[in-house]
């Protein structure tokens, strides 16, 4: 079903990678899917030329916003035509179940959506310097924007970052997840359906040590948006830095929701179902944390012990329909990596209530599992797992609850569950984090900005806000004679 060897796309053309082919592994079986070419830094080089050319000839920056937005919008209905044609690819590559795919590819079309709809909301002002003059600002793309695509959400990730670029002007260069690199071969598609210039969208997959790196340091990459590990952010700000470019990190988080004892736990098991056991926990803004008010500590746990326990979990590929099911983890890596740490929050005296095994079937399975007896000092309460692991934590008073969920390095997204609008909004005001959600998990959409405080990150994706990252502004001010 699926071809055994998958190009770069490169100034409009696909082509092999400089070093070599790379196989990608369908975490649902353990079982090699396909190969893709492998980019080297001299692929790498090609990419940023292609786009540079681009952004200097001003095909893209010149056209009137509304028509390059014309071409945004299309890419999402573009996606949406070929769902079924993505979302199986998506689902072996990545391991998540197909109807999570098929949301993904639409949340993917979304942005495109919603950032051609923006392109002509990028307008400056006049500011009034007296008689004499007249001044103006106008907003600018920098040229070429560099994008570092994570593993967990291949398609959504690159639709972020790859709309709003493409709405305010910018050429591109994506680097691919080495492990979920497939899917995004549909944004060249895609490209070169809607009439996008060649080199406007450079579709690579290399690995991060070499490509990522070769990309992140390139002196004509004007603009670097990344989502993954805080130690690869890292890397990366540190060589934009070396160019004086500037970044968009999104760093990934250990999220908590405050659940307090007047909460509607009926609703609230929901947002555990979405919150944690979605893509098997693989997401940045995860709810990682539960910390619940003592009194009804025991009567919670029971409840998301349940949930965890009534998820069937297997092959993606065999679970097209919404329901009580959860995928496979990327790897085995990544699948063991969760596991140990589990174990080792078991051994500073956290316990399993239920799951934490790995499963005894090929591929990388994991059991939906809930912790009890977490404390904030434990590893499993301030690092992420990444994987469908739920750490419950006990709190007796509202402010030893926002300082337990203050206590991490991270800050990405927090919630409040109670009927009480004052304790909501308090803890609101008081919790550290770019997002706060009050009785729902994942409250908001594309129109709402999404970033980090602390290890989380910096800038913002998401909302009219993010577009403000992908644009520079310029003032002019004009000396009028006579
Ligand atoms: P990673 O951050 O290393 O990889 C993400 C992307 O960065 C990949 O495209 C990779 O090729 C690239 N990359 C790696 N090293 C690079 C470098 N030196 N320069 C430039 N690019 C580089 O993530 P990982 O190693 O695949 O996963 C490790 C952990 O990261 C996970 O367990 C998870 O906690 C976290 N993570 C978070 C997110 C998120 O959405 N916040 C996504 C993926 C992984």
């Amino acid at each position: 079903m699926i071809k055994d060897y998958w190009q770069n796309y490169i100034d409009g053309n696909w082509v092999d990678g400089g070093a070599g082919r790379i196989s990608v592994v369908n975490p649902g079986t353990g079982e090699k899917l396909s190969e893709h070419a492998l980019a080297n830094a001299a692929d790498v080089d090609r990419a940023v030329q292609a786009a540079k050319r681009v952004h200097l000839s001003g095909v893209l920056s010149d056209l009137r916003p509304v028509e390059r937005g014309r071409m945004v919008t299309a890419i999402g209905r573009y996606l949406l035509e070929h769902i079924d044609d993505i979302a199986p690819v998506l689902t072996l590559e990545q391991g998540k179940p197909l109807w999570e795919s098929r949301i993904e590819i639409e949340g993917a079309a979304r942005y495109f959506e919603y950032y051609g709809n923006q392109a002509e909301t990028v307008e400056g002002r006049s500011i009034p310097l007296g008689a004499g003059y007249f001044d103006f600002t106008t907003y600018e793309p920098f040229g070429v924007s560099a994008q570092i695509i994570p593993w967990n959400y291949p398609v959504e990730m690159t639709a972020r970052s790859l709309s709003a670029a493409l709405a305010t002007g910018n050429a591109t260069v994506i680097k691919t997840p080495e492990m979920t690199p497939l899917t995004n071969a549909w944004f060249a598609h895609a490209a070169e359906a809607v009439g996008l210039p060649s080199g406007a969208v450079n579709i690579i997959c290399g690995l991060g040590a070499e490509a990522g790196a070769a990309l992140s340091a390139h002196p004509d990459v004007n603009q670097i948006v990344f989502t993954g590990s805080v130690a690869t952010g890292v890397a990366i700000a540190s060589a934009a830095a070396k160019n004086v470019v500037p970044c968009v990190l999104e760093l990934g988080g250990k999220s908590a929701a405050i659940v307090h004892d007047d909460a509607d736990l009926d609703a609230f098991e929901n947002d555990v179902r979405w919150g944690i056991y979605f893509n098997a926990g693989q997401v940045c803004s995860a709810m990682s944390r539960v910390i619940v008010n003592e009194n009804i500590h025991d009567e919670l746990v029971d409840r998301v012990a349940n949930i965890a326990k009534g998820l069937k979990v297997g092959p993606g590929i065999d679970l097209p329909e919404f329901g009580a099911n959860m995928g496979a983890i990327v790897s085995e890596a990544q699948r063991d990596r969760a596991a140990d740490m589990v174990s080792d929050a078991v051994s500073e005296g956290a316990e399993v209530v239920t799951g934490g095994r790995k499963m005894n079937a090929p591929g990388a399975f994991l059991e939906p599992t809930v912790l009890r007896n977490v404390t904030p000092d434990m590893t499993i309460a301030n690092e992420e797992v990444f994987g469908p692991v739920l750490s419950v934590l006990k709190f007796s008073t509202d402010e030893e609850a926002i300082e337990i969920a203050n206590g991490t390095p991270y800050g990405l997204v927090g919630g409040v569950f109670t009927k009480d609008i004052n304790r909501a909004t308090k803890a609101a005001q008081k919790i550290r984090a770019g997002q706060v959600f009050v009785n729902e998990w994942y409250a908001g959409g594309v129109e709402t900005p999404f970033g980090g405080y602390g290890k989380s990150g910096y800038g913002r994706e998401k909302g009219r806000e993010a577009l403000w990252n992908y644009v520079q502004t310029k003032n002019v001010a004009i000396k009028l004679s006579g």
